[in-house]
């Protein structure tokens, strides 16, 4: 085996490496490749951009970004994509105070406002009941084999708290529940929460600190770790078909070869592949050859991949008042059940409506709103522009990936209509909404450890191809999906890349 490994390498001192995708992960590999002196190196990545499921657009022409994609750096402490934020001082806007001053409006469909006293109770035991829920991970505690599901759990438990409560304040209670597990399928990445493992649930990490966004835009982080990467390193629109791993070369020892959809082939040493679970599940079976092995692919198949996406609505005059930040959408339970029309009742999954950005216009100058003096009327000549912005996920959120966006922006005006009790709503100027379920080359949003599944998959999802009679690592897997405690986010991705291109540098150092 040695005397394998060290021919392999020794024939090329300077091995030949292919990414696949040129999302974070990819992008991260080939910084560190780069930095480690190890130029000889292509991204080949399917689509006309760099990015994947980091995606900023430019809302207007003064700067302002919508994020189609990752939208908060999740935590501080250790986060690297925060520390590349704050030393390239990306933050700053961030701090301008008005955020601060700005409140959330918790709102049923019949326009009624609830307090935020009842929100907070809720809200309390809500958090405990998601602590109980990842310390069955945390301390070992074993669940039922019949009831492994977070939706589950945090539907009997929290019944029993609402026992001690009658009439309105009971369903008030109830409302402010549901809507809280709406958001919490957004952040797991599901369709319902009864997919999520109640036993696995724990083993994603929370790291501590505010979750930041990035004012010039997420993929402003990738720009960074672009200017280590020669700009011919990249070749785009280069959607890869197969990848044969177990060549025989013995000129060049270049083992691996890359076919894209193009017919065109690049061999290798090693490759990194970074494609997205969703793309792993639809083409594993034909885009490795010799194939994967057993247990690599039944983690592929049972690890969760879900659908989430936004709908971005650009008002040219405002709609909600300056002072608010965010309507949470309290929808009334008894027309929210399953078995309905999809098309009459998609939008019941969004659970708020986020003003992403309230800016003034007066002539030609631009002015971040700074105060929060309640005005939602043209003033003079000023004339307030809004971005609202709503989550949703699993089944509705794929419908909605099949409507017109003239059918979205219908819809919205009707929601916003009846929570804000105002005939007036004016129709929005532009709607964006993004399609990750039908994206062919993500073909979903992020990983989750769906019931049946389970947290040591990932270790084997990460586990590199080596051929049996060498021990030399072939194809090695990055993205977010094979991070064992970060999965589903930008920094679990970027740190994915960094241990596969350092598995590849740590081969070749003496
Ligand atoms: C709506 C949404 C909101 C999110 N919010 C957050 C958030 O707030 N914070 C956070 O940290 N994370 C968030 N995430 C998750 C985060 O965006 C991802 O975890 C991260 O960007 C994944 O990076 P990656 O490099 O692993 O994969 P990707 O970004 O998917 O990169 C893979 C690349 O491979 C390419 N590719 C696929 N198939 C092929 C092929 N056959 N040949 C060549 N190239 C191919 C793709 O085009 C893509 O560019 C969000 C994601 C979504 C969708």
């Amino acid at each position: 085996m040695d005397l394998e490994k060290s021919t392999e390498n020794s024939r090329t001192l300077k091995p030949k490496i292919i990414i696949i995708g040129a999302g974070i992960a990819g992008i991260a590999a080939g910084e560190f490749l780069s930095r480690k002196g190890f130029t000889d190196f292509q991204i080949l990545e399917a689509t006309g951009r760099t990015g994947g499921r980091i995606w900023s657009v430019s809302v207007d022409d003064d700067g302002h970004k919508a994020e189609l994609g990752a939208n908060w750096i999740h935590g501080i402490e250790r986060n690297p994509i925060f520390q590349i934020a704050d030393q390239n001082h990306l933050l700053q806007l961030r701090h301008a105070d008005h955020t601060l001053k700005r409140h959330d409006l918790y709102v049923m469909e019949n326009g009624t406002r609830v307090s935020e006293k009842i929100v907070k109770e809720v809200d309390f035991s809500y958090g405990m009941l998601i602590q109980q829920c990842e310390d069955f991970f945390v301390s070992g505690i074993p669940t039922s084999d019949e009831n492994d599901s977070v939706g589950e759990y945090l539907v009997s438990e929290f019944e029993e708290k609402l026992d001690k409560y009658s009439n309105n304040d009971r369903k008030v209670r109830q409302l402010i529940f549901n809507q809280r597990l709406l958001l919490e399928c957004c952040i797991s990445g599901c369709d319902r929460l009864e997919e999520v493992s109640l036993s696995e649930f724990g083993s994603y990490e929370e790291l501590p600190g505010v979750h930041y966004t990035i004012p010039p835009g997420f993929e402003a982080i990738l720009e960074i770790l672009k200017k280590s990467i020669p700009e011919k390193n990249f070749c785009l629109n280069k959607p890869v078909k197969c990848v044969s791993w177990d060549m025989s070369s013995e000129k060049t020892g270049q083992k691996v070869c890359v076919e894209c959809e193009d017919g065109e082939k690049f061999y290798a040493n090693h490759v990194i592949s970074t494609v997205s679970l969703g793309v792993l599940k639809a083409a594993c079976d034909r885009m490795f050859v010799p194939p994967l092995p057993k247990d690599k692919k039944e983690a592929i198949q049972s690890l969760g991949f879900g659908i989430v996406n936004k709908v971005i609505l650009e008002f040219d005059e405002p709609v909600v008042a300056s002072d608010v930040f965010r309507i949470h959408l309290l929808w009334d339970s008894q027309e929210n059940g399953p078995g309905t029309d999809l098309r009459s009742t998609w939008f019941r999954k969004m659970y708020s409506f986020e003003v992403v950005h309230d800016h003034v216009l007066i002539g030609d100058q631009v002015q971040d709103r700074g105060t929060c003096n309640g005005e939602t009327n043209h003033i003079g000549s000023q004339h307030t522009r809004q971005l609202l912005m709503g989550w949703l996920s699993g089944n509705q959120a794929i419908f909605m990936e099949s409507l017109t966006e003239e059918e979205i922006a219908d819809d919205c005006i009707e929601i916003l209509k009846k929570f804000l009790q105002k005939k007036d709503i004016p129709r929005p100027k532009r709607v964006l909404r993004t399609r990750w379920g039908s994206n062919q080359y993500t073909r979903g949003s992020y990983t989750f450890i769906a019931v049946g599944s389970y947290h040591s998959y990932i270790d084997s999802l990460m586990e590199p191809l080596t051929p049996v009679d060498s021990d030399t690592p072939r194809v090695l897997f990055a993205g977010e999906a094979t991070h064992p405690t970060f999965y589903s986010t930008t920094h679990g991705a970027l740190l994915s890349g960094y241990r596969e291109a350092q598995r590849i540098v740590s081969l070749y150092s003496p």
